[in-house]
C-alpha cells in the first residue's frame, strides 16, 4: 500500500498496469470503516495490483478533474485506463471483491480465493444493527465495560441517518439534521471502545451457538446477541416498481427530493412517515400528490394539518396504485380506487413510497417467537424467546416506533445484560 499525491498520479497510477486508488478524507467515518477493508485486500491481491491511497482535500484538484465528489472513493485502473464500477459510500468488501476479480483471469481469481483464511473473534456482546437502538446498547455495554461488537450491514446511523430532519428528540432546541443526529450517537458509541465491523455481509447468523459469520470468512462468537435490525420500507407490489426503483421511484425524501426541484411528484401512503416527508418534498417541488387508500389521512393530527393545508398538496383519497411505466422522462402511475374500481393515469417526474415497514428477521425469522405481524417478541428486559438473545428497537412486538423508544429499548437490554453478566 502506497500514499501518493497528484504529481504522482500520471506514473504511479496510469503508467502502473493494475491499480486501486483510495480518495479517502480524515474525519470520515465511511473512509475507517473502509481502511481495514482495503489493507486486509491489499496483502490478498497485492501480488496482482498496487493499492494506492490518494488524501482527498490535499489533492482537491486532481479530484475534481476525474469527478470525485464524495468521500472514500475507489477507482480501478488498468494500463492507465478506468475500469470496473467507481465504489463510494459504505462500501463492502464484496462489492471491491468483485470489481478486483474483474480484473483478473478466472484462474487466478481461484488461487487467490484458496489463500482467503478464515478468522475468528470473541467478544461479549454482539449487537446486530447500529441505528438509535443499538447504538444506545452499544454505549451502555461499553460504559459497563463489557465487550461488545456491532456489526451492520450498512454505515452506522439507521434510518435517522437518511430522515431529513428531527424535531422530537429530547435535548435539542432545535430540530437536527438526522444525520447529524445520527452521526453524533455514533461517534460517541465508537469513542468509549465499542468495536465496529460496519458495511459488511452478515453470511449468517446462529443464535443458540450465539456465532454471526460476516464477509463469508470472519466468524465473530459472543455470550449474548442483541438484535436491532430495524425495519425495511414495505413496497407496493405493483407491476413497474421494482423496475423504476432508483431510477423514479424513492423509498428516502432525503436523499432524492432534491432532484425534483420545480417538477411534480406523486407520493404513495398516508400515514405518519408519508405526510411528514411530503410536508419536507414540498420545499423543492411544484406539485405534489398524495395517493392514500383510505378515505382519511392516518398521520398524527398535527402533521395532517400541515399537509391539508400546503397549497401544493393534493390528496387523491381512496386510491391504491396498480402500475408504474415510464413515458421518456414522466413516470406514469395508474391507480384504482378501491371503492369504484376507476382507474386514472397520474403523471409525475417522480414517485415516492412511503407505505409502512416490515421487521429485517431474515436471518433468524424461525428461531425466535413472533407476533403476528412478524416483529419479535420480547419481555421487558427485551429478551427474547432464545435464551441470551435480546431484541431493541423497530424489529421488536410494540405499539411505537420512534427513536426515543428505539433507545429506550436499547439502553433496558443493555442494563440487563451488565447486571446478568455482573
Ligand atoms: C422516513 C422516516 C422518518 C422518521 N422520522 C422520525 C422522527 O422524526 N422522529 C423519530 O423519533 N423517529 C422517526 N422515525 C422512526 C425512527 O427512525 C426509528 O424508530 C428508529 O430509527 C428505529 O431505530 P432502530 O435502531 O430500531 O432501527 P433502524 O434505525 O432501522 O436501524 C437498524 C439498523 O440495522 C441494520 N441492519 C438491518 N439488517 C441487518 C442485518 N441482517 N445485520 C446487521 N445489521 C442489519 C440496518 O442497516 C440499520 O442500520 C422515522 C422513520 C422513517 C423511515
Amino acid at each position: 500500500m502506497k500514499e501518493i499525491n497528484s504529481s504522482e498520479f500520471e506514473k504511479e497510477v496510469l503508467q502502473s498496469g493494475r491499480v486501486i486508488l483510495d480518495f479517502y478524507s480524515t474525519e470520515c467515518p465511511p473512509c475507517e470503516a473502509l481502511a481495514t477493508k482495503f489493507e486486509d485486500l491489499s496483502h490478498l491481491y497485492g501480488n496482482d495490483m498496487k493499492f494506492m491511497k490518494i488524501y482527498r482535500q490535499g489533492n482537491r484538484e486532481l479530484a475534481e478533474k476525474l469527478g470525485v465528489k464524495s468521500s472514500p472513493t475507489l477507482l480501478f485502473y488498468n494500463d492507465g485506463q478506468e475500469v470496473a464500477t467507481r465504489l463510494t459510500g459504505g462500501i463492502k468488501r464484496s462489492e471491491i471483491i468483485r470489481n478486483l476479480d474483474s480484473m483478473l483471469t478466472a484462474g487466478r481469481v481461484e488461487e487467490i480465493r484458496s489463500q482467503i483464511k478464515t478468522s475468528v473473534s470473541e467478544f461479549d456482546v454482539i449487537i446486530l444493527g447500529a441505528g438509535p437502538g443499538g447504538l444506545t446498547a452499544g454505549l451502555y455495554l461499553c460504559q459497563s465495560k463489557i465487550n461488545t461488537v456491532l456489526i451492520d450491514i450498512a454505515l452506522p446511523g439507521g434510518h435517522v441517518s437518511t430522515t431529513h430532519e428531527v424535531s422530537n428528540y429530547p435535548g435539542f432546541i432545535e430540530p437536527q439534521a438526522g444525520y447529524m443526529l445520527s452521526h453524533n450517537m455514533s461517534e460517541q458509541t465508537k469513542l468509549c471502545g465499542t468495536i465496529y465491523k460496519v458495511a459488511v455481509d452478515v453470511t449468517s447468523v446462529d443464535l443458540e451457538k450465539k456465532e454471526v459469520v460476516i464477509d463469508e470468512y470472519e466468524t465473530v462468537r459472543a455470550k449474548r446477541i442483541i438484535i436491532a435490525t430495524g425495519t425495511t420500507p414495505n413496497l407496493t407490489g405493483a407491476p413497474g416498481e421494482k423496475e423504476f426503483k432508483g431510477r423514479g421511484i424513492s423509498y428516502c425524501a432525503t436523499c432524492d427530493a432534491k432532484y425534483y426541484n420545480d417538477k411534480d411528484v406523486i407520493v404513495i401512503g398516508g400515514g405518519n412517515s408519508a405526510v411528514e416527508e411530503s410536508e419536507y418534498i414540498t420545499r423543492f417541488v411544484r406539485k405534489l400528490t398524495m395517493v392514500h387508500q383510505f378515505d382519511k389521512l392516518t398521520a398524527n393530527k398535527q402533521a395532517q394539518d400541515k399537509v391539508l393545508s400546503n397549497p401544493k398538496i393534493n390528496i387523491v383519497f381512496d386510491t391504491e396504485p396498480r402500475t408504474f411505466i415510464k413515458e421518456g422522462d414522466r413516470i406514469i402511475t395508474e391507480v384504482e380506487n378501491v371503492k369504484t374500481g376507476q382507474r386514472q393515469k397520474l403523471s409525475a417526474d417522480g414517485v415516492f413510497i412511503f407505505i409502512g415497514m416490515k421487521p429485517n428477521i431474515s436471518l433468524f425469522r424461525d428461531k425466535l417467537e413472533l407476533d403476528q405481524w412478524g416483529y419479535i417478541k420480547t419481555n421487558e428486559d427485551m429478551l427474547t424467546s432464545v435464551p441470551g438473545v435480546y431484541a431493541v428497537g423497530d424489529v421488536i412486538s410494540k405499539k411505537y416506533r420512534q427513536i426515543t423508544t428505539a433507545v429506550a429499548d436499547g439502553t433496558i437490554a443493555a442494563m440487563a445484560i451488565a447486571k446478568e453478566m455482573d
